[in-house]
């Protein structure tokens, strides 16, 4: 093939380009882009670029007339598909959840709908002196902690979060650990605090949301049982006295992020501290 007539079907391939081509190439485009930034830095990316210069092979050796070459690329992409998958299926299983979790980020209801379930749940707790212990994961993972109790992976509810508390249940005792909007584990045991400055009317209870707070960057709500009054731990300082406003404007700041790749990543934010 020479240079010439290369040229010459370039230009009449481009004298036919329609807008349904524009819209084909800019949709291949986008899925390529997802398909990268979503895999990336896992093995899989290296799988993608191997595919992309196979795919690249395959098509110089169409244009070349390299036809046995070109037979053979086409038989190993032709299964490749199907290779990849069996070889690469919890990445291929990341990724399709990470696709999914893209759709729940703009679902704005379910973090409010949270806020409004805890908010329930605690306010409930406190005003029948019911004792909780509820810990919000933040950036630093508490893995080690949530290894200590019982496993749920619950979506967050205000009834699911007072049975679990309710007296004389198997559940009941211990701290129940929030991550990325699921209730992942109750019945865990944190570190206490040895604060001597603490005072000798707060029990094991707040000691212990108190000492998850100086050892992690978590936010903990704790409900007396004795008082049912509604404190809160954070970076080793406990806020006492805690009312309905000022616990949704906690909830608010875990909950609901400026940056909108957070939404579920549970931001703290300082402006929004409560004093
Ligand atoms: P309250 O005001 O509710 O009585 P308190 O601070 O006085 O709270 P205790 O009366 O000692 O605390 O509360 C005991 C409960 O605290 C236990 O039943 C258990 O549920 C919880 N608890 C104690 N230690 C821990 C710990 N290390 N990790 C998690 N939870 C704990
Ligand atoms: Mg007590």
């Amino acid at each position: 093939m020479s240079f010439d007539s290369i040229a010459k079907a370039l230009s009449s391939g481009l004298s036919q380009f329609s807008f349904a081509d524009f819209v084909d190439i800019a949709i291949i485009a986008i899925i390529v882009y997802k398909l990268i930034v979503l895999t990336k830095e896992t093995r899989a990316f290296q799988v993608i670029k191997g595919v992309a210069i196979l795919f690249i092979a395959a098509g110089v050796s169409n244009i070349l007339g390299l036809t046995t070459l070109k037979w053979i690329l086409d038989s190993v992409l032709a299964s490749g598909i199907v290779v990849i998958v069996v070889l690469f299926q919890p990445e291929c299983r990341r990724v399709l959840e990470k696709l999914g979790r893209v759709n729940t980020i703009y679902k704005a209801t379910s973090n409010t709908e949270a806020i409004d379930e805890i908010q329930r749940a605690v306010l409930s707790l406190a005003k029948r002196r019911v004792g909780a212990l509820i810990v919000f994961e933040q950036r630093g993972g508490l893995s080690d902690i949530i290894a200590t109790g019982t496993k749920i992976n619950g979506a967050i509810s205000a009834p699911l979060i007072e049975n679990i508390f309710e007296p004389n249940t198997p559940l009941h005792d211990g701290a129940m650990i929030i991550k990325d909007g699921t209730i992942v584990a109750a019945s865990c045991v944190l570190p206490l605090s040895d604060d001597m400055s603490i005072g000798r009317e707060l029990g094991t209870r707040h000691r212990a949301g108190l000492g998850i707070s100086s050892v992690s960057d978590s936010i903990t709500i704790i409900v007396s049982e004795e008082t049912g009054i509604i404190s809160i731990a954070k970076d080793g300082k406990l806020m006492r006295y805690v009312d309905a406003k000022a616990l949704r404007d906690l909830l608010e700041s875990i909950f609901i992020s400026d940056n909108e790749s957070n939404v579920f990543g549970f931001k703290f934010k300082n402006k929004k501290e409560q004093k």
